[in-house]
């Protein structure tokens, strides 16, 4: 994210940074006589070993937040959202209280996995025609994104707490102590964060108070200036002093209302206004939700259940691995790349065929079905180890009986995906360990900043289907009042014998559910290392587009797949992956990217040597 600096400034979670080396002005300061930034010659490391806890993140001081409060004796929990808080102030653009996510928890005594639902949810006024137009044409998909229309009341700070109240053993007031003072002596800025910030430029000129923080005097921080967002601090202080109630039905909640409803744009700029209440606000809850879960090959698999569509899919994808290995009597380990790559692409665009038609905030999702060993053996007779299906495949019928009939029952399109979000995982010394994957949808969200308060509102309602993907074929994702837009947000906890073996998460819209599953199977099916696994080469295949990085696309495995059928289009980037393998109750690796957007951090509070 930032560049390293002569500045170095390591978050501590008591009382926050304390400079320990090079001088304060040595770091370039557009933003003259405010304090020096939280700057970092924190090292990126990708891949870390040793015991005491250990973090995952995108960005190392947001891991080192974790780590200061691992070792003041904090839990996972307080951890995950320690870092989180800070995540949402130094990579703003992919997650913060303006947006939702899903935390999923295991906890080390009880052995149970839990999870958190904190999506955003529609106003009461939503409807199945609300992203029409008047002649019944689906708006035009930009206009909506930086709109109030596309904004659902938020539920991550709101998630915060209830994880600290449910996981955790510190408060929110101290939990966001670190994150605010980031926030206000700021941070500097990187090539990807500069980057992000001149691809939001144009929408966010759109809107005075996003432009005063990320285009100051009309132009992105340059790579090398600092970064701060005061109003940020004030926010977090805001709920560090007075609760989430000030979000939910306090001041900086009727500020959101306000720009919601008429959102401030700069002369000569309309969007549409949108519908989120007071009363919207004050009716936002966290669910806590049974994870979704199957078993792969002696482990156990617990992600999201709805409104995400990711921990069904992804179990739904390692099944049929399973299930291709019984018919074809090969191992998965035992496959070339681009064979693996085959089945794994043939696995994903089934799961994603049944995501679409099922999977949905709508009630009666066969989430067991779908999950289910003997569903995917029978979907699976559609697989030919020599030759890819046609797109879009079928989906199959959940419906408990599985006879073996083999035909799939009419299609189900990809909907549109995003490609932000940050995902993050801890594990602390008692045993728990957290997986959190947290958005405001796209980068930028709806790119409107709540005028005061500094974080950028979600675009989420987007993540609903405009209209039906397929005409005929009931779609569970259209918009309605109070509903949670389907997500493909994937945070898993893989156990082992009901101790934590492997936790796994990324951002990317709809190709989270592709890079987790293989996170997993490069880990479980393949024998990768935890670090191998994330840093492999992706492939995400959605029932419709099939994209490869280019260490496949443009390499003898790409042209494998190629000569079994497959249409693969070149996407250098996939997804932004976080995990931690758990290598005995003492002793994990935690693993970053290391290079994709610049690369994350993984930290362990005592390193192996
Ligand atoms: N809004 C997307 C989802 O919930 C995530 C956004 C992204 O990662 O692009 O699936």
């Amino acid at each position: 994210m930032k560049t390293p600096t002569t500045v170095l400034a390591l978050v501590a979670a008591g009382g926050v940074v304390a400079a320990l080396a090079g001088p304060a002005t040595a770091a370039p300061n557009p933003t003259r006589g405010g304090p020096p930034p939280v700057g970092h010659e924190i090292p990126k490391v990708p891949v870390m070993t040793g015991g005491g806890g250990a973090v995952a993140s995108v960005d190392p001081i947001a891991s080192q937040v974790g780590i200061d409060i691992l070792e003041k004796g904090g839990t996972a929990a307080d951890a995950a959202v320690a870092t989180a808080a800070a995540i949402a102030t130094v990579e703003p653009y992919s997650s913060g209280i303006g947006g939702g996510g899903f935390f999923v928890h295991y906890d080390g005594q009880s052995k149970k996995v839990t999870t958190l639902d904190g999506r955003e949810t529609a106003p009461a006024t939503f409807h199945e025609k609300v992203f029409l137009n008047p002649d019944g044409t689906p708006m035009d998909f930009n206009t909506v994104v930086n709109s109030g229309l596309s904004v659902g009341a938020p539920g991550t700070a709101a998630t915060w707490d209830v994880a600290l109240k449910t996981y955790g053993s510190m408060s929110l007031n101290q939990i966001l102590k670190p994150a605010e003072e980031i926030a206000r002596k700021g941070f500097v800025v990187d090539q990807t964060f500069h980057q992000d910030t001149l691809d939001n430029a144009k929408r966010f000129s759109m809107f005075p108070a996003t432009a005063q923080i990320y285009l100051p005097g009309g132009a992105p921080v340059p790579v090398g200036g600092v970064q701060r967002n005061p109003d940020l601090a004030k926010a977090y202080r805001e709920l560090r002093t007075h609760g989430i109630a000030s979000l939910h039905t306090g001041r900086m909640g009727a500020a959101i209302v306000e720009e919601v409803q008429d959102p401030t744009t700069a002369p000569g700029v309309t969007v549409p206004k949108g519908q989120l209440t007071a009363a919207d606000l004050a009716a936002y809850k966290v669910r806590p939700k049974a994870p979704t879960h199957s078993e792969h090959k002696g482990f156990d698999v617990y992600g999201m259940d709805t409104p995400s569509s990711g921990g069904i899919a992804v179990s739904e994808i390692l099944n049929l691995l399973e299930s291709f290995e019984e018919r074809t009597g090969r191992q998965v380990k035992d496959l070339s790349e681009a064979e693996y790559l085959h089945w794994f692409s043939e696995a994903s665009a089934m799961a994603f065929a049944d995501r679409n038609r099922y999977v949905g905030d709508v009630p009666g999702v066969p989430t067991a079905e779908l999950t289910s060993q003997e569903f995917a053996d029978e979907r699976s007779c559609l697989f030919d180890p020599e030759k890819a299906q046609a797109r879009p495949v079928p989906f199959g019928s959940p419906d408990g009986s599985y006879a073996g009939e083999c035909a799939g029952s009419g299609t189900s399109l990809l909907p549109g995906d995003g490609g932000s979000t940050t995902s993050l995982t801890v594990a602390d010394k008692w045993g728990d360990v957290v997986t959190y994957t947290l958005t405001i949808e796209q980068y930028g969200g709806s790119g409107i900043v709540v005028p005061g308060w500094g974080f950028l509102l979600n675009n989420e309602l987007t993540d609903f289907n405009f209209a039906p993907t397929t005409p005929g074929v009931p779609d569970p994702n259209l918009p309605g009042a109070g509903k949670r837009p389907r997500s493909s947000m994937s945070p898993s906890i893989v156990l082992k014998d009901g101790r934590p073996y492997l936790t796994a998460g990324s951002p990317g819209g709809a190709t989270i559910i592709t890079t987790v599953a293989q996170i997993i199977a490069g880990v479980v099916d393949r024998g990768l290392s935890v670090g191998d696994a994330v840093a492999a080469p992706r492939l995400s295949s959605r029932n419709g587009a099939e994209e490869a990085e280019r260490a496949i696309f443009a390499t003898e495995i790409g042209a494998e797949l190629r000569s079994k059928g497959h249409v693969l289009r070149d996407r250098p980037v996939i997804g932004n992956g976080t995990a931690i393998r758990s290598l005995s109750p003492s002793l994990w690796t935690a693993a970053a990217e290391p290079t994709r957007r610049g690369g994350g951090s993984a930290m362990v509070v005592d390193p192996q040597n």
